[in-house]
């Protein structure tokens, strides 16, 4: 019996499509989404006892690999003082004083629990700074769920085939602009007619919900200079980079701080929690200090928090990024000499622990050059992965993620995998 197929048609009956989140439901690839009910280092394993070598690990935050023993300590210690207090506690403040200290740009942070909350509430809050009420986001960038950031978004609305969400009022989507990323020259002419209407840009500074889109360092450079000139805030969503893509985030990649920043996946751990922060003055605008409201019943839980810390101690180790890239750098390069010999269309990208693979002979600047590319050779590709027990991401508009517990022998079996896989969709 498959049970992944017997939970798949229960859960359709009392959840919509079966599942908790769209892109978990296999749409864009077809098949039957696998339950997954273990995870240890780089594999889990599903509800027939099949085991993936996995490589989205819960969307990011798993970056030291399933159920690291410290982790799992953490956790387990902090739960047995009780799940949660609704006061501030100890872990809270040494979670805020190390992101403070990891990332340069943070000089004040506020947790909260999820991706969303974080770009939600920073963008409050830039709009309350700055007394402004227009809001830029780029083309196939996706900053969570919130309205005011369904437009022209990516992530799983790009793999339903539609960036935008019905049941978003015109009256919040017309306060947000969308220009193409990467387009140095668009965000001029923007800035010079309206620069001192805008309350804040926000920004994926490398796209991983477009599959893995980098900005140009001219792009973020100008944009930059520009929010500084009109008083404008930029805002970098790190949430899916922070932590993943180098040990100051995106933002030590460019050389470039944001005003605020949002955080998630690993800062939590595999547990909910996420973070917006950046300059004191802009912060001092949140209640209680000031007048832009922000809560949560959940904020800085503490058994999220320990995990979160238990976690960020590992990643800030030294050598702990080097090791990864290293990791994703010979993974990348077997799925392109295998992709190479079988004659298919191919690239690669990445940036530490995060990569993206193309079908198209050169990586993709923009979401028009991500939907050139060859996105029906995917499907095809996915499954057969998934036959070899690797586990990509259900869509071909996400970015993967490496973790530290990926062995050689994992890497070579993956690559083993994909020219079995290449072959299969060449012919
Ligand atoms: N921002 C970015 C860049 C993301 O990748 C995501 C989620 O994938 C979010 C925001 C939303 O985070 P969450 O899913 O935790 O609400």
């Amino acid at each position: 019996m498959n049970q992944n197929q017997i939970l798949f048609d229960r859960a359709s009956k009392t959840s919509p499509g079966g599942v908790n989140s769209p892109v978990r439901a296999f749409r864009s690839v077809g098949g039957t989404p696998r339950f997954i009910k273990r995870a240890q280092d780089a594999y889990f394993w599903d509800e027939n006892d099949v085991r993936y070598i996995d490589y989205i690990g819960s969307w990011g935050p798993i970056i030291v690999g399933h159920a690291h023993p410290n982790v799992v300590k953490a956790v387990q210690e902090a739960a047995a003082k009780g799940l949660g207090f609704g006061t501030p506690t100890r872990a809270e403040v040494e979670m805020a004083e190390l992101l403070c200290d990891m990332l340069p740009s943070l000089e004040q942070v506020r947790l909260v629990s999820s991706g969303t909350e974080a770009t939600m509430s920073a963008i409050r809050l830039a709009r309350g700074f700055t007394g402004r009420d227009v809001l830029v986001k780029f083309e196939g960038c996706y900053h969570g769920h919130s309205d005011s950031l369904l437009v022209k978004a990516g992530s799983g609305l790009l793999t339903l085939g539609n960036p935008s969400s019905a049941g978003v009022p015109v009256a919040v989507s017309k306060d947000t602009l969308v220009l193409p990323y990467n387009d140095v020259d668009a965000l001029k002419t923007l800035f010079k007619d309206k620069g001192d209407t805008l309350a804040a840009v926000i920004l994926e500074p490398i796209a991983g919900n477009m599959n893995f889109v980098r900005a140009r360092p001219e792009f973020m450079r100008t944009l930059r200079e520009l929010c500084t000139e009109y008083g404008t805030v930029l805002i970098i969503d790190e949430v899916m980079t922070g932590f993943r893509v180098g040990e100051q985030c995106a933002q030590g990649v460019y050389g470039v701080q944001a005003d605020l920043t949002t955080l998630g996946k690993v800062i939590g751990g595999g547990m909910p929690v996420a973070a917006f922060g950046g300059r004191a003055d802009i912060m001092a605008h949140m209640a209680p200090l000031g007048g832009v409201y922000q809560a949560g019943t959940l904020s800085g839980n503490p058994v999220a928090v320990a995990a979160g810390l238990a976690t960020l101690n590992i990643v800030r180790q030294d050598g702990f990024f080097d090791n990864l890239r290293q990791k994703t750098t010979a993974l990348l390069a077997g799925f392109s000499a295998a992709a190479h010999d079988a004659g298919v269309p191919f690239s690669t990208e990445m940036e530490g622990g995060m990569f993206g693979l193309f079908f198209s002979n050169q990586a993709p600047q923009s979401y028009a050059e991500v939907m050139a590319s060859r996105v029906d050779l995917f499907p095809a590709f996915f499954h057969a992965m998934l036959d070899e027990g690797v586990y990509l991401a259900p869509s071909a508009f996400e970015a993967g993620f490496m973790s530290a517990a990926h062995t050689d022998e994992d890497i070579a079996s993956t690559i083993a995998a994909a020219r079995k896989a290449f072959a299969a969709i060449s012919h």
